[in-house]
């Protein structure tokens, strides 16, 4: 048996009122993260000091004192700003996460977490201040609740409701596959599987191009400006929801399908590089030209990466990354590399024994054998060759 948290995300019905309260409950926590982050930034640079305790928790129940708009924020709520950064600053010291920025009013991400204090009956979600709220509940919550996150996408809110699952340890299969992330489709297997992006995305991802151009051309602040700024956020949530889901089914089928799963290693950034144009991947370069909305694609790949792990995880499988370099330039037949392997876009043609594939086909195929290659350095301990890349066991 093995203990697990799942995230089970319902949309809210909220009223006017409670919406409100929510969008103010959002500002006040960027207010303090934004003082909690500079102070601490203050404190490093003087003391090198880069610990806390509940100091500054101590300081904001002042500030509550003070402030009626800061009181009429739930004090847990509050708290929990101060362990976001806290665990923002661990995984800065640990290497694992870019230094915490400022949250700015229209950039960052809209939500606020419930450690505590919340309650659940069938089809209604009690919320510290805020009060009884229905939601539209779209699946059955299994497991102990741990916290709440309530965040706003598009025009509505959510609440992300965290639990603690028992899950029966899985028997596991005994295949490996290797995947490569492209931009028009998902993801190409090294068994020639490929994982398409929905049309119904493709088509949003159309509209959201238009609508920006539109935009672009409107009179800043102006009513018309504004009407179209909220069907672009209505529209990026709707294009949330389909890649999400489309993620979601397929890393699922994925796991559980394979013990043993490589993927590129997105920490390399050769994609941002390559979106640049170095020369050594000419078909990601091709890519970024093809004029889809790359941002949100590029997310995906994370998301990606971040689900196969966790759900390996559950089963006892493995998520080997390994280094992106030519993996798109290499013949899987034969080994010999040449840019000039690659004539088009979507086809691979070896110039030296003919082969011919698909082309993130073939590069998924030299990505699963640089992660076996991974894995026996790992276990004979001999030197790893470079493009072997690194073994993440997914935490
Ligand atoms: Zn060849």
């Amino acid at each position: 048996m093995k203990l697990i948290h799942k995230a089970y995300r319902f949309r809210l019905k909220v009223t006017p009122e409670q919406e409100a309260l929510m969008a103010q409950y959002v500002g006040v926590c960027r207010l303090i993260w934004n003082l909690c982050l500079e102070q601490r930034m203050l404190i490093y640079n003087s003391s090198k000091k880069s610990t806390w305790g509940d100091q500054q928790d101590v300081e904001i129940t002042q500030l509550r004192k003070e402030y009626d708009f800061i009181r009429q924020a739930p004090s847990q709520v509050l708290q929990s700003v101060t362990d976001n950064l806290d665990k923002a600053y661990k995984g800065f010291f640990k290497g694992n996460t870019d230094f915490p920025i400022y949250k700015k009013k229209n950039k960052s991400r809209k939500s606020f977490r419930y450690p505590q204090g919340f309650k659940i009956d069938n089809r209604r979600i009690f919320l510290p201040k805020l009060g009884w709220m229905g939601f539209f509940k779209s699946q059955p919550i299994v497991g102990k609740m741990c916290h709440v996150t309530v965040s706003k996408h598009g025009n509505y809110w959510y609440a992300s409701i965290c639990c603690e699952v028992l899950i029966e340890d899985q028997p596991c299969a005994d295949t490996s596959i290797g995947g490569d992330m492209g931009v028009e489709k998902l993801c190409a297997l090294s068994d020639g599987t490929i994982i398409e992006n929905p049309c119904s995305l493709k088509r949003s991802m159309k509209r959201l191009a238009n609508m920006q151009r539109q935009l672009s051309r409107k009179m800043k602040g102006g009513m018309n400006y504004i009407k179209l700024k909220i069907k672009i956020a209505i529209l990026h949530a709707r294009i949330a929801d389909i890649r999400g889901d489309n993620i979601n089914k397929s890393t699922t089928i994925i796991a559980n399908s394979h013990v043993m799963v490589v993927l590129e290693d997105l920490k390399i950034k050769a994609m941002s590089k390559s979106a640049k144009g170095t020369v050594d991947q000419p078909g990601k370069k091709v890519k970024q030209k093809s004029g889809l909305n790359r941002g949100i694609l590029d997310a995906g790949w994370g998301e990606f990466r971040r689900q196969t792990g966790y759900k390996l995880d559950w089963r006892n499988g493995i998520l080997v990354l390994v280094d992106p370099k030519n993996t798109s330039r290499k013949c899987s037949a034969c080994g010999h590399t040449a840019k000039e392997n690659r004539l088009t876009q979507a086809s691979f043609v070896c110039v030296k024994c003919g082969y011919k594939s698909d082309a993130d086909v073939n590069a998924a195929v030299n990505i699963q054998r640089a992660g076996h290659a991974r894995l026996a350095c790992e276990s004979s301990g001999a030197v790893i060759p470079p493009e072997a890349g690194t073994l993440e066991l997914a935490a």
